[in-house]
């Protein structure tokens, strides 16, 4: 039952992973190849979609936004991510997107790794967009509208470059300045962009259409006389109750793919449709057990939420990397116990004689046997 990463765990605790820790390692083995690494492991983990024990994630509601948890495991490991999502936060210097998560063993629960989890769900949500549009979109998209300019938009903007060949972006936001951010950021990459005025507007002539604005409500940021056919949609930012991107109608004439149903139903675009609305988990067309796009000419919809398992693959990359390159601290999360049985002897008195007598003032335990 004891495997080499428990034995490290016992030896040195649990591998904590902090903000900057995971960035460094991002650094270290390059955005392309973290982008293309975890969409491989999203890939394989979707690939063996019935080894997981899968779950709608619980979602705690609140004026302002949701707070949620997200777990899942095979039978070797299991991951969890907290993740919140409160679009007003960047007015108060937060991020809208705040995450951190746990990979642990599954024969003991031995906790393996504690991370960082706000990068890395923007990686692995770029690398599930990228990954989704390789079976959706057409093979010769090139230009992409990418709506909604914030946290998210240069990891996708990133993906669509490394894993579909986008060239050309054509860039909206409500708030200049978000666009301001991205065009700066994106420079050094090589895209040709095109900052537009609507949404409309970036629409016009795009191949692939990302949409991954936050706003609290039933937005409709897409309708249908924006949609020319052959056109793929890839939408990110409606993911929770009341939380929408697209006008229905767009879905109803639509191939719509989700991640995992269930969890799409409540939270995805497809809440606006009936209970019976027909739509394929992406697992079945990764294994080729249904078809992605079928002809040049239909829109396709990625309705993103994220879901745990993307989480899981990516654990599983900033875990692996982490240990490959030496990045991380060791840190006691869980007590070392020399007996396991005696966890008391984490608060015992330490002046205290080990056979349970005190030695100063206090009174003298007798044992009777
Ligand atoms: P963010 O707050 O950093 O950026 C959101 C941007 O959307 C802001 O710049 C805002 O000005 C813009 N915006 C809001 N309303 C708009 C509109 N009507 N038209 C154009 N732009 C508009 O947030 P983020 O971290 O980039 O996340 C974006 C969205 O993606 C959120 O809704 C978040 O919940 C969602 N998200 C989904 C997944 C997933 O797996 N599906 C993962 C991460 C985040």
């Amino acid at each position: 039952m004891k495997n080499s990463a428990v034995n490290q765990f016992l030896t040195n605790g649990t591998l904590y992973l902090s903000a900057p820790e995971a960035a460094r390692v991002v650094r270290k083995v390059g955005l392309e190849f973290s982008l293309r690494r975890i969409a491989a492991n999203i890939h394989e983990d979707f690939s063996r979609w019935a080894d997981f024990d899968k779950s709608t994630r619980v979602a705690n509601h609140s004026e302002f936004g949701v707070i949620e948890l997200m777990p899942v495991s095979d039978d070797h490991r299991y991951a969890f991510k907290y993740v919140n999502g409160h679009p007003q936060n960047t007015g108060l210097g937060l991020s809208t997107v705040m995450a951190f998560g746990v990979y642990a063993d599954v024969d003991t629960g031995s906790p393996l790794l504690l991370s960082e989890l706000t990068l890395t769900t923007a990686l692995r949500t770029g690398a599930m967009s990228a990954l989704a549009a390789q079976s959706l979109a057409r093979r010769d998209s090139r230009v992409m509208a990418l709506i909604g300019n914030g946290a998210q938009s240069e990891f996708q903007a990133l993906a669509f470059k490394y894993l579909i060949g986008i060239d050309t972006l054509r860039l909206y936001d409500v708030d200049r300045g978000a666009t301001a951010k991205l065009v700066a950021n994106l420079q050094p990459f090589g895209f040709n962009i095109v900052v537009c005025e609507s949404a409309a507007d970036a629409a016009r002539s795009a191949d692939i259409i990302t949409t991954v604005t936050a706003d609290k409500t039933r937005a409709i940021i897409l309708t249908p006389d924006m949609i020319a056919p052959g056109v793929h949609i890839n939408a990110v930012g409606g993911d929770c109750p009341g939380k929408t991107e697209l006008h229905a109608d767009i879905l109803k004439q639509a191939n719509v793919f989700v991640e995992y149903a269930p969890q799409s139903r409540i939270e995805g675009e497809i809440q606006q449709m009936p209970a019976d609305f027909p739509v394929t988990e992406l697992w079945q067309v990764f294994t080729g057990q249904a078809a992605g796009r079928t002809c040049a000419t239909e829109v396709t919809v990625f309705d993103s939420v994220g879901f745990a398992l993307e989480d899981f693959s990516a654990l599983r990359f900033m875990y692996d990397s982490a240990l490959t390159y030496g990045f991380g601290q060791r840190i006691a999360l869980i007590p070392s116990l020399e007996n396991p049985k005696n966890l008391f002897s984490t608060v015992a008195d330490p002046h205290r004689a080990t056979t349970g007598r005190h030695t100063s003032n206090g009174p003298v335990a007798t044992v009777t046997r």
